[in-house]
């Protein structure tokens, strides 16, 4: 990832997209993700210190590596109205014949498309 130039990343907590860290004029770090709306402030000092550890953690044991493969194995994106999910036992949508597994339901409710899963996307 970007690490090499020195920018620091650190995911969202909701869609685990790779965020840059910035800093606060008064060196607070915080990261915002503009699709889920989220915005993460550290403004203690211990926080701010387990949230560098975090940062390390993430680059040192290549977390980033780890994510991108959960998130291929976990993580579906609906062909018709292109929202992405996490796929979840309450979505599972199996074939009314033999039971099969079929996909995963797309959670956007006004969609409701199956999802097959295990399919290059
Ligand atoms: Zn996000
Ligand atoms: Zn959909």
């Amino acid at each position: 990832m970007s690490l090499l130039n020195g920018t620091r990343m650190f995911p969202c907590p909701v869609c685990t997209s790779p965020l840059e860290v910035k800093t606060t004029k008064k060196h607070k770090p915080y990261i915002i993700c503009d699709p889920c709306g989220v915005q993460l402030f550290v403004r203690g000092p211990s926080g701010i210190d387990a949230f560098n550890r975090l940062i390390e953690h993430a680059n040192r044991d290549d977390l980033w590596t780890r994510l991108e493969e959960m998130e291929h194995r976990f993580r579906l994106k609906c062909p018709e109205c292109g929202c992405r999910f996490w796929i979840e036992p309450g979505l599972v949508k199996t074939s009314m014949f033999d039971g099969s597994l079929q996909g995963f339901r797309c959670p956007e409710k006004k969609c409701g498309a199956t999802v097959e899963w295990g399919k290059k996307q």
